[in-house]
């Protein structure tokens, strides 16, 4: 039996020596590796500003604070996503609303959140589920009657995906990547924000670091020791060098594993078109980023699929139930599950397939093989 893993990281000893190499230096947080990697950011979102954080969820936070998001403010967020999406606002104190995602390709739709708007929406969250970019230009044009409002779209699955022929951050505030360990660029706990706006990075340079006027390698500039100053509350939330080591290679071989994940995707949605199983669509104009390839069937079937295709050695993974229906969102807010339908129907059938680049084609075939086979006993 080949047994296939969820995800394998692609990180190899000269990423190793990169790490040695920060080691080597007397210098182990936020210094020259990570503005080295803040920099090749830029240049590959063509972003005037990207910064570097420890997590995409304390990215986000630091984003929110920077924004002033606080009690008393709505924040829109899709009911399909990862909970760190709406965990970040309820942390600030305030309120999440969530909204139902498109049937087809599990998004965020623009006019979904114009239907959403109050007086008291501060900010939208878009997702790009899956790898796949939202309409962002669409929501700045749902949007443009209410300039107070901030958009952040969340890209934790989205690194190099484009949608005609833009990446994330060109039609919002801000948008936040992640690094975590099973993302297509990873340093195991990690994240970047970038935005085009010169005063929010001015801002989200202090409020990643406590409210710092200056980072630990700006205190200690030229061997002289610089006082600094806190005027507004700040998370902690930079990355340090010895982790921002292992990014670089990740980014400029980005493309090339891209073109890997396509082939195994490509593969899995013919498949998945013979066995009959329900996959998101893809929007015309986008390069999707193939972050996870999950699949749907029926919710009676689901969970018993999971252990047959475990039983085959086959390593799965839930992406995701339905934020609004998990217990704390449920009991704080009232929710009933068919608040939300498609994102509550598609939580309770989908399961994710493995799918990372330099995946080997026997493993490939398995999890296909597998898949018939479970099918075929549970059907
Ligand atoms: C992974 C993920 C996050 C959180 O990222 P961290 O870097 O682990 O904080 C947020 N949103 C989505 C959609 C994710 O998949």
């Amino acid at each position: 039996m080949t047994k296939v893993e969820f995800f394998r990281h692609g990180l190899t000893r000269a990423d190793a020596q990169a790490v040695a190499d920060v080691l080597d230096s007397p210098f182990l947080t936020s210094g020259a590796v990570g503005r080295g990697v803040e920099l090749q950011l830029r240049q590959f979102f063509d972003m005037p500003a990207a910064m570097l954080v420890n997590s995409w969820t304390n990215g986000a936070v630091a984003t929110l604070l920077a924004l002033d998001v606080g009690p008393g403010d709505e924040v829109i967020v899709p009911a399909m996503t990862f909970i760190a999406t709406s965990n970040v606002v309820e942390l600030l104190g305030a309120r999440p609303v969530f909204v139902d995602v498109a049937p087809d390709t599990l998004l965020l739709q623009p006019q979904a959140v114009a239907s959403a708007l109050t007086p008291r929406t501060k900010a939208v969250i878009p997702v790009h589920l899956y790898g796949q970019m939202c309409d962002t230009a669409g929501l700045q044009e749902v949007l443009s009657g209410r300039p107070d409002i901030r958009v952040i779209e969340d890209a934790a699955h989205c690194f190099e995906g484009l949608r005609n022929g833009d990446s994330p951050g060109r039609y919002s505030d801000a948008a936040i990547f992640s690094f975590y360990a099973t993302k297509n660029v990873t340093c195991g706990e990690g994240g970047a924000i970038v935005t085009r706006h010169a005063w929010l990075a001015d801002q989200l340079v202090k409020t990643r670091l406590h409210g710092m006027s200056a980072g630990a390698a700006d205190r200690f500039k030229a061997g002289f020791y610089r006082h600094w100053d806190m005027d507004r509350l700040g998370v902690k939330a930079n990355l340090p060098d010895l982790l921002a080591a292992l990014l670089p290679l990740q980014i400029t071989s980005i493309r090339d594993r891209l073109a890997q994940r396509e082939r195994i995707a490509a593969v899995y949605e013919e498949a998945c078109a013979r066995l009959g199983l329900r996959v998101p669509a893809s929007a015309p104009g986008v390069v999707h980023a193939r972050h996870i390839f999950p699949i749907h069937v029926d919710p009676a079937l689901r969970d018993p699929l999971i252990t047959a295709l475990n039983e085959r050695g086959i390593s799965v993974a839930v992406n995701y139930r339905s934020v609004p229906a998990t217990t704390y969102y449920r009991e704080k807010y009232g929710f009933v599950p068919q608040d939300f339908p498609v994102a509550w129907q598609w939580g309770e059938g989908t399961l994710t397939l493995p799918l990372y680049p330099g995946m080997p084609d026997e493993a490939i075939a398995a999890v296909i093989a597998a898949l018939e086979q479970s099918l075929a006993q549970l059907r």
